[in-house]
């Protein structure tokens, strides 16, 4: 059942029609579930990296950052299990030509009418299931032989096993620590789909936590509730927020213990993965030491001893958070005393892409230029936006459609006594601020 309303649809266009998210390659037809993002989508989407990054990064000492290249040496997809083991069970129908997961039916539909799941006509006609491999491949160098495959990497996580002794050493860690990194990763996915909720070019946030054997399930307990409170201070509603545990027979073949972090995103989507807490053990780091012949061990010097650390990770697609946080800001609204409603996305303020926008009341009397002034004193610490267009109110409804939290109004009284009004895109409340003040108001209400 579903326990939040579908707001899909209504989010799409309104990417679209304000510059958030636009499909690829739109002019020649679109490219299959890619998506670009606009103006106010990079934005968004990168407020969403920063304070990831901040909160595992910046904050803390036992964490470094890394960025590692897409391109790895194929014997890393060996060492991880991708080569063999990333498949899903692919079954294809001999009538439509449609292709399904054959453990996701239930989330499919056949392109036969009345809509249903695939199987469920009578003409559908599916194939056994058999495995697919996700990973996309191409090829390194000017030959395109067998001996020059490379793979655009599935998940950014091997880039950091690999550099795990090269960050360690290079940055005189001990363990515990973890390495961080946002990247790109890719998946040719059977059945993408849902807007950017699942697509086959996304962008992964993941942090290794390396570990001391025995200590794991504690670190791996700290990680869950340290993740679930990252995306509540996001402003994720703790109704739609919900831990899922991987089951023994979900459990990836790396894994010793898994939680997802699971988000409602309304209508039949419902709940479902935003992020994953794995304890993957000493797996990857062995398969490394044994398919690269180094050794990956941490020398612990105060106890003289030396093991392979095991891993906690925690993994989260910027795009499924991105997604996330754009559903649960979506409202409708109607407001006292005026016939239209208005949509406001009531995006949290440290992650809205404009941060304030600023209106001259007229067109003269010195407004805009005042207005203008303003704006160029504000823009290096906040994004603003400068709109002269079209009766106040419709200025207003632009920016509670985009999330923008503040409203700066230059009126006839501004260019008298140095003051605009201030009006709070949640509570509408309007406050008269001195120029002079402004930056100091607008930064204890966006930072606070
Ligand atoms: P699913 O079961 O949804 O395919 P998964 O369990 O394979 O996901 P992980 O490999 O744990 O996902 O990836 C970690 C995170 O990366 C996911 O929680 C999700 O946020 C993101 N992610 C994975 N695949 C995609 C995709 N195709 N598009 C967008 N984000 C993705």
């Amino acid at each position: 059942m579903a326990s939040q309303p579908d707001v899909m649809d209504k989010l799409v266009s309104l990417c679209k029609r304000r510059g958030f998210i636009f499909q690829s390659s739109e002019i020649y037809g679109g490219t299959g579930s890619v998506w670009d993002y606009g103006p106010l989508g990079v934005e968004l989407k990168k407020n969403i990296k920063d304070r990831w990054w901040n909160a595992m990064v910046r904050s803390r000492d036992d964490i470094e950052g890394l960025d590692a290249a897409i391109l790895m040496h194929p014997r890393t997809w060996e060492a991880s299990g991708h080569v063999a083991g990333f498949v899903d069970p692919l079954v294809d129908c001999k009538t439509c030509k449609g292709r399904f997961r054959a453990d996701k039916l239930e989330d499919a539909r056949c392109p036969q009418k009345p809509s249903k799941q695939p199987g469920q006509h009578d003409a559908c006609q599916l194939t056994e299931a058999r495995n697919f491999n996700l990973m996309f491949k191409t090829y390194m160098g000017a030959l395109e032989e067998s001996a020059s495959v490379v793979y655009l990497r599935p998940e950014t996580a091997q880039g950091i096993f690999v550099n795990f002794l090269n960050v360690q050493q290079s940055m005189r860690q001990k363990v515990p620590f973890g390495i961080a990194q946002i990247g790109k990763a890719f998946r040719n996915e059977i059945t993408p789909g849902n807007f950017i909720f699942r697509t086959r070019e996304f962008e992964q946030m993941e942090m290794q936590f390396f570990v001391e054997p025995g200590t794991d399930m504690e670190w791996f307990e700290q990680w869950k509730q340290l993740r679930m409170e990252w995306h509540l201070a996001l402003g994720l509603s703790p109704e739609r927020l919900q831990f899922h545990q991987h089951g023994a027979g979900e459990l990836a073949h790396y894994a010793r213990a898994a939680f997802d972090v699971t988000f409602d995103f309304g209508g039949t989507l419902g709940f479902q993965e935003i992020e994953g807490v794995h304890n993957r053990g000493d797996f990857d780091l062995t398969q490394h030491q044994q398919f690269s012949s180094k050794k990956l061990e941490y020398y612990d010097q105060l106890n003289n001893k030396r093991y392979v650390p095991y891993v906690i990770e925690t993994s989260v697609g910027a795009d499924r958070v991105t997604l996330a946080a754009l559903v649960n800001a979506y409202r409708e609204e109607s407001v006292e005393g005026e016939d239209e409603g208005r949509v406001v996305l009531g995006l949290h303020p440290s992650i809205a892409p404009i941060k304030a926008a600023i209106f001259p009341l007229t067109k003269k009397d010195g407004q805009p230029e005042m207005a203008k002034n303003i704006m160029n004193d504000l823009r290096m610490s906040f994004p603003m936006d400068y709109d002269e267009s079209g009766s106040i109110g419709k200025r207003y409804r632009r920016q509670d459609e985009v999330g923008t939290p503040f409203c700066i109004t230059v009126d006839g009284q501004s260019t008298t006594d140095q003051t605009v009004t201030v009006r709070d895109r949640d509570t509408l409340a309007q406050d008269r601020v001195d120029v002079s003040q402004l930056k100091g108001y607008l930064a204890a209400k966006l930072l606070g």
